[in-house]
């Protein structure tokens, strides 16, 4: 069902939790690489020891 009177997906954006900036689909939950490598260089650092990146509540599939 498309309603054409929605309003556009861009009122909900979701942003990337490294800069804030609009998240890029393609590297969700980040916006891109970079801040991907830095989040998983950040959790490396502070020692954690986890098998797999952190589940993200909002992925959307
Ligand atoms: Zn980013």
């Amino acid at each position: 069902m498309t309603d054409p009177a929605a309003p556009p997906q861009t009122t909900r954006v979701r942003r990337c939790p490294i800069c804030n900036k609009p998240r890029v689909e393609a590297h969700s939950p980040f916006c891109s690489t970079r801040c991907r490598d830095r989040d998983l260089v950040r959790w490396l650092d502070e020692g954690y020891a986890v098998p797999g990146p952190p589940a993200d509540p909002e992925m959307d599939n």
